[in-house]
């Protein structure tokens, strides 16, 4: 007789806002097919073409099974070890270059079946905190930046989709993407089907085009001036809620001064986009309510100017009243949480850090300690960092001359390759016990399969380490692995729900948030308002009010953006390579270029191409299109060599990083290229 079982889970990508539901069917042990979950509120049913490709890492013939060690960084010097082994010789290495010379990283792989509730990172963290070893938040290579723009306004709340499908009357979708959030999209048609307008501004025609009724292409960069012209017609006209403004809002005065200057006909010429259509732009926004604005997560704010659009464009929904109520403000954003939604941060164990000489949570900065030795060992889990750090050149140098460089991971990659010297076998999202955490809803996520090979989980490893470290007994105090994230459920929003209780309730729990976001017309600032002018901001050397910053001057002409597509998730799975759905769909690096660049350089579409600027080049094919303005290129994140193109500068000072629960060190990401046939 066969045991064979269906087991609720969710899918391993972890887009964020959107997260779906997975069923996945299971013989013997043996994986039989996943499919949608038609019972997850939040994705009824849906399941993309990269979740249904998650069956291929089960079985998959390239998953790393074993740990590896080798004693020279070449491809034939790599031999099986035990764990122990292996285990023996991190620890040994990390001993030798002391505490504050290790570092540890880890990017989205490691939160396949904890998005949103993050116990892997926040077991990594507490690790870092009882070793007083280097650890940076992986929110620095994502929405870090943009929602540091965003709270130094004081927004950070977020409507959800529900409430955006229900009430909006209008939708901004603003840097936003479909891509990246697919099941807002049923909640946008549900909206438009009442009557709503949708407008998407982006840099190109992206995939939320076809629920669009228009489309405004800007060029990159630019969104703080689009905002500040928005601004200077409302305020201008005398649109602005006075009531709202004089009751919830500092700095008006000084904003309406500010904004005199930025006219529609000085954005027209920064932005690209016409002066009418701004005009009528500010005028629909302020005559339609509810409005509703969605900052895109993390593309848009890659740029040394990143935060100052999101800081810009919240000023919007306060100076017309839109906070606070339903279908406006802003909505789904990567990173972002409704109103209640929060966790139990306890097991962080913050008060265990010892002093010590620690890197800041900027990207710049940690490239900096790689090259001049002050980070020797590296603990890399569920990343490739040379595919998703800027200005992947140096990053490169900077691991060359690690001594230990360990990567914790499903597959191979190219940072594993080049330069680790140990690398060690994960297991995936079906073989270990996880959570995650939409806006609205917990999700268990139960152990489905046995762990292939000698593949064990990121938290088995921290507990083999911790004693060969000497840290104490207290570091895992947990009699099993659910006791970790029944800490960190252990809180009001959630119903103070366990692993055991969830699992009772068929692993789908309603969290306890409001669908509005700041109801109580309070604000994450120290007044309390919303900051037009911002005095933390002053205090940190940054503009006091919003402001458009240019781009600096470039040599090269064309405007490199990076993005999402539903083809592929970022780096994953070895840039998609070892899944072969994913592989076939998406074989080989295309850059978006506009007929006009196109015909410049008399490239056709699908030529080979060389795009270079002074940091390196990437060669690739060209995708000739009409859907990209002349003068921006663009092209799925996540291939090697990408961000060999992309600027590592840092874009906030060093005290500005930690101003939030969140860090905000991300690097410029920003790159002029020129481009042409090879
Ligand atoms: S959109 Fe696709 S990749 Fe993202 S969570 Fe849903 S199924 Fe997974």
């Amino acid at each position: 007789m066969t045991n064979r079982r269906t087991i609720r889970t969710m899918c391993p990508m972890s887009c964020h806002p959107t997260l779906c539901g997975m069923l996945v069917d299971v013989e013997d042990g043996r994986l039989l097919s996943v499919s949608g979950d038609k019972d997850n509120p939040d994705s009824r049913g849906f399941l993309c073409m990269r979740g249904q490709a998650a069956h291929e890492i089960i079985g998959n013939p390239k998953r790393l099974l074993h740990p590896l060690v080798r004693e020279r960084r070449t491809e034939d010097a790599w031999r099986e070890a035990t764990w122990d082994e292996a285990l023996d010789l991190i620890a040994a290495r990390m001993r030798a270059v002391g505490r504050e010379a290790v570092g540890l990283w880890a990017g989205h792989g490691l939160f396949a079946n904890n998005y949103g509730t993050r116990v892997g990172a926040h077991l990594l963290r507490r690790f870092a905190n009882f070793y007083g070893c280097q650890w940076w938040s992986p929110t620095i290579i994502c929405w870090g930046l943009g929602a540091f723009g965003i709270g130094l306004t004081g927004a950070l709340e977020v409507n959800t989709k529900e409430d955006m499908g229900a009430h909006s009357q209008l939708i901004v979708l603003w840097g936003a993407n479909l891509a990246s959030q697919p099941n807002t999209g049923p909640h946008l048609v549900a909206a438009r089907r009442r009557g709503a307008y949708v407008i998407t501004i982006d840099v190109r025609e992206t995939e939320a085009a076809g629920q669009s009724d228009e489309i405004l292409q800007i060029r990159p960069g630019t969104d703080a001036a689009l905002a500040l012209a928005l601004m200077h017609i409302i305020i201008g006209e005398g649109h602005q809620d006075r009531e709202f403004v004089a009751r919830h809002t500092v700095g008006f005065d000084a904003l309406a001064e500010h904004v005199k200057a930025c006219s529609p006909a000085w954005a027209a010429a920064i932005t690209g986009i016409a002066e009418e259509r701004i005009v009528a732009l500010a005028r629909r926004y302020v005559s339609t309510r509810p409005a509703m604005i969605l900052i895109g997560g993390s593309s848009m704010h890659k740029g040394i100017n990143g935060w100052q659009g999101g800081r810009a464009i919240a000023c919007l929904p306060a100076l017309t009243g839109n906070l606070g109520i339903p279908g406006g403000g802003l909505g789904p954003r990567h990173g972002a949480r409704t109103h209640g939604q929060d966790l139990n941060n306890d097991i962080l164990a913050l008060d265990r850090r010892p002093p010590g000489r620690y890197v800041p949570d900027q990207m710049s900065r940690i490239t900096e300690a790689l090259l001049d030795g002050r980070v020797r060992a590296l603990l890399l889990a569920g990343t490739d960092m040379l595919s998703s750090f800027a200005e992947a050149g140096r990053v490169a140098e900077g691991l060359g001359r690690c001594e230990l460089v360990v990567s914790h991971d499903l597959f191979m990659h190219d940072t594993a390759r080049r330069f680790a010297d140990v690398v060690l076998p994960s297991t995936s999202w079906l073989e270990d016990v996880g959570c995650k955490s939409t806006n609205t809803h917990l999700y268990l996520m139960d152990k489905a399969l046995e762990p292939p090979g000698e593949t064990r989980p990121l938290t088995w490893i921290l507990r083999q380490l911790a004693p060969r470290l000497g840290l104490p007994a207290d570091f895992y105090p947990w009699a099993s692995d659910d006791g970790p994230l029944d800490a960190i459920l252990d809180h009001p929003s959630t119903g103070r729900a366990t692993v055991a209780a969830l699992r009772a309730e068929g692993g789908i729990r309603a969290l306890r948030i409001s669908h509005v976001a700041h109801p109580d017309v309070r604000f994450d600032t120290p007044s309390g308002k919303i900051e037009l002018y911002s005095e933390r901001a002053r205090a940190l050397a940054l503009p006091p009010l919003p402001v458009f910053e240019p781009l600096g001057a470039s040599r090269y002409p064309l405007a490199f953006r990076q993005g999402r597509t539903l083809t592929q998730f970022h780096g994953f799975y070895d840039h998609g390579r070892a899944l072969p759905t994913l592989a076939k769909a998406d074989p080989e690096p295309r850059l978006w270029i506009s007929q006009a660049d196109a015909k410049a350089r008399r490239l056709g579409d699908g030529v080979p191409i060389r795009i270079f600027n002074e940091r390196g080049e990437l060669r690739a094919r060209a995708l000739v299109t009409p859907r990209i303005r002349a003068g921006t290129v663009w092209m799925r994140d996540g291939w090697e060599g990408l961000n060999e193109l992309t600027s590592g500068r840092a874009c906030i000072p060093d005290e500005a990083v930690g101003l939030f629960p969140f860090a905000a060190g991300q690097a410029a990401f920003d790159a002029m290229v020129e481009v042409e046939a090879v």
